[in-house]
């Protein structure tokens, strides 16, 4: 039992490095995180030794007493904290949660009508190499290539012409809220079931900044390491007894063995936090960056000709900038921004004329810059350092005083003060 650091030096760097280096960056991926050390202390747990396939008190191994607790405080607070009747906190990832609604809801050949990739949707909403695109008969909506907004009416007509199983609302790159109502209107219409991917927006919805999908879908299904801030892991809500049960068949043993029990602990004591003041004031804080960010960065005297905000702005903690018509691509401006050691994504924008390897745009994000304690005042710091790099990218900024006003940034606010990998 000797520690990680004398049993294996090379990996103990890694994980030594990459503190260094969440916490030089500015972390500004739209679906990360930083999670707090109590969800670090329970994934690094002895959690990890035990097997529990199947629900508490319904195990096919013994000694489950403990871990069946954590599960069943997971599954409570889950519930109470989304209003949703029926809870599984088994799914190791989003991606594996979206196979659990699949496998439950719909057969394969069945058609699906959900947003395409590159307009904003998800691999597992249809992708042609995803098992979604491989199992399922994919019908995809887009955005209006003028707003950048999903048409509903567009929703609609296809969803009359195609009869899907299944109507799938969610995002991973949209700056939007989702009219449900409107969905479940179509999905009534047509006699689909609506299924809600709030993996981006859940902790949004967890304060009450976001209206909640959980009174309008049949089933929805999220990730806890997002907006939520924590362990990287899935789950599924629904208020429906019978879709209940087959979510808990496609869950175990249709898609996966033996749950994470570490994990599940942690997203416990993830829920548990996302229902103080504390967790709204961060989601608050979250979003208003998120708009200062697109005011910042849609102005051309900041951010420079060509460069704009797609759909005008924000509602929720996640920007999208078009660079279709700026001096650089999506791909230059990651790579540009990486050199002042802030963290982004390039991202395809509707109607890409670049390659999906380059792009036209950036995906901005802001829950881990709030969760390290960033306000109003060093979001509109991190925009003009922003608007500065993509400006001077063209016609040479002075990028290392950008990195000093990144670096005083990253020292003013401390990440895991005190922890040692
Ligand atoms: N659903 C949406 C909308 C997402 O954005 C993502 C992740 O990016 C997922 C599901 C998948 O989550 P994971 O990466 O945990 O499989």
């Amino acid at each position: 039992n000797a520690p990680l650091a004398e049993v294996d030096p090379e990996i103990a760097q890694v994980l030594e490095r990459e503190l260094d280096r969440q916490r030089g960056y500015l972390e500004m991926i739209a679906s990360e995180n930083f999670v707090p050390v109590s969800v670090l202390q329970s994934q690094g747990s002895v959690l990890t030794n035990k097997y529990a396939e199947g629900y508490p008190g319904r195990r096919y191994y013994g000694g489950c007493e403990e871990v069946d607790v954590a599960e069943e405080l997971a599954i409570e607070r889950a519930k109470a904290l989304f209003g949703a009747e029926f809870a599984n906190v088994q799914p190791h990832s989003g991606a594996s949660a979206n196979a659990a609604v699949l496998h439950a809801i719909a057969r394969p050949g069945d058609t699906l009508l959900g947003l395409s990739l590159d307009q904003g949707g998800h691999l597992t909403h249809g992708m042609k190499i995803n098992f979604s695109g491989r199992l399922y008969n994919i019908v995809a909506y887009g955005v209006d290539p003028e707003t950048s907004i999903i048409d509903m009416d567009e929703v609609e007509r296809l969803a009359v012409e195609h009869s899907p199983k299944v109507i799938i609302a969610g995002w991973s790159a949209y700056p939007r809220q989702l009219d449900f109502a409107r969905f479940r209107e179509i999905a009534d219409k047509v006699g689909a079931l609506l299924w809600v991917d709030m993996a981006h927006f859940a902790g949004l919805v967890a304060a009450g900044l976001h209206p909640s999908p959980v009174p309008y879908a049949d089933v929805v299904s999220s990730t806890v390491h997002k907006t939520i801030g924590g362990p990287r892991s899935g789950f599924i809500l629904t208020n429906d007894a019978d879709i209940a049960k087959k979510i808990n068949t496609a869950v175990f043993p249709g898609q996966q063995g033996g749950p994470l029990m570490h994990v599940i602990a942690a997203k416990a004591t993830a829920f548990k936090l996302a229902a103080t003041p504390e967790f709204r004031e961060r989601q608050e804080r979250t979003v208003r960056g998120a708009a200062i960010l697109a005011e910042r960065l849609s102005q051309p005297d900041v951010a420079g000709a060509g460069i704009s905000v797609r759909s005008g702005g924000t509602d929720v903690h996640l920007v999208l900038v078009d660079l279709r018509d700026a001096a650089i691509d999506g791909k230059q401006a990651e790579d540009l921004l990486h050199e002042i050691h802030i963290t982004v994504n390039r991202n395809a924008v509707p109607n890409d004329p670049r390659p999906p390897m380059v792009t036209s745009g950036l995906r901005i994000g802001t829950p881990a810059l709030a969760t390290r304690g960033f306000g109003d005042a060093e979001f509109t710091e991190v925009a003009d350092i922003i608007a500065l790099a993509l400006v001077g990218g063209a016609d040479g900024a002075d990028f290392e005083q950008l990195r000093t006003r990144v670096a005083s940034l990253t020292a003013a606010f401390p990440l895991y003060p005190g922890l040692a990998q």
